[in-house]
């Protein structure tokens, strides 16, 4: 029987601001299954990013159901997530989050020890399909915003997971650094068979995954 890798059923969530409750999803149905690649739009503040936090457990839910492959993420304690995280899940952000002191290389070393895996030649072709081959023993500070952008895009997928989760990953690059950057993610994760959660603002960003959706007042249309 084969799963969803991510559905969610009649999700809802809110936050407290100072005494009154904001309530930012509505109920939201949803799921991703092997392969996808989605695109999610929307206004700024309407629950991107708390939607993909959920998804990879960084914010959790009291109202609706979560399932990631198949289990249901209710009883879930810290051991479930962290497996969840080190088999299955990469992610990117705007901000690329590498370790400033490392070079291009032991930044995905790191990462890969952290998800209990060892180098392999995947890795290496990800490195030299991203371009970073002549930059691997470089500082990655030394390195432009595309250059590390992509190195975060190898550290999320040297562990080959089931879902990818971009949150504006092209946000801080110009367009033809961001328009590179999206084609070599596509690419690459369609080569690990890795579904796609992208938020983006750009139309053009959003070409690149198969399906839309746009999140406003709650709810998800696809
Ligand atoms: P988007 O990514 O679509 O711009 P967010 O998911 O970041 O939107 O935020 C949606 C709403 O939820 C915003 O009003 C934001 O202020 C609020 N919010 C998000 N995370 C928290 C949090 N941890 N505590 C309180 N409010 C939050
Ligand atoms: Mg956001």
């Amino acid at each position: 029987m084969s799963h969803a890798i991510v559905s969610l059923h009649q999700v809802s969530k809110g936050f407290n601001d100072g005494d009154k409750y904001h309530q930012v999803l509505a109920g939201i149905n949803l799921s991703i299954n092997p392969a996808d690649t989605v695109a999610l739009t929307g206004p700024s503040g309407s629950g991107k990013s708390t939607l993909l936090n959920i998804i990879g457990g960084f914010e959790f839910i009291k109202q609706g159901q979560l399932l990631l492959n198949g289990s249901d993420t209710a009883n879930w304690q810290d051991k479930q997530w962290s497996q969840f995280r080190r088999q299955h899940l990469g992610v990117v952000f705007q901000q690329f989050n590498l370790l400033t002191p490392l070079n291009v290389r032991d930044n995905i070393a790191f990462s890969l020890r952290l998800n209990q895996q060892a180098w392999s030649p995947w890795c290496d072709y990800l490195l030299s399909q991203l371009g970073l081959d002549e930059v691997k023993s470089r500082n990655v500070e030394t390195l432009s915003g595309g250059q590390q952008q992509r190195v975060a895009i190898a550290r999320a997928l040297a562990h080959k997971p089931s879902l990818l989760l971009a949150d504006e990953p092209t946000g801080n690059l110009d367009e033809k650094a961001g328009k590179q950057v999206m084609a070599l993610l596509t690419q690459l994760a369609q080569e690990s068979q890795t579904s796609i959660l992208m938020v983006t603002h750009s139309n053009e960003c959003a070409a690149f995954m198969q399906r839309r959706w746009h999140l406003e007042q709650g709810l998800i249309h696809e």
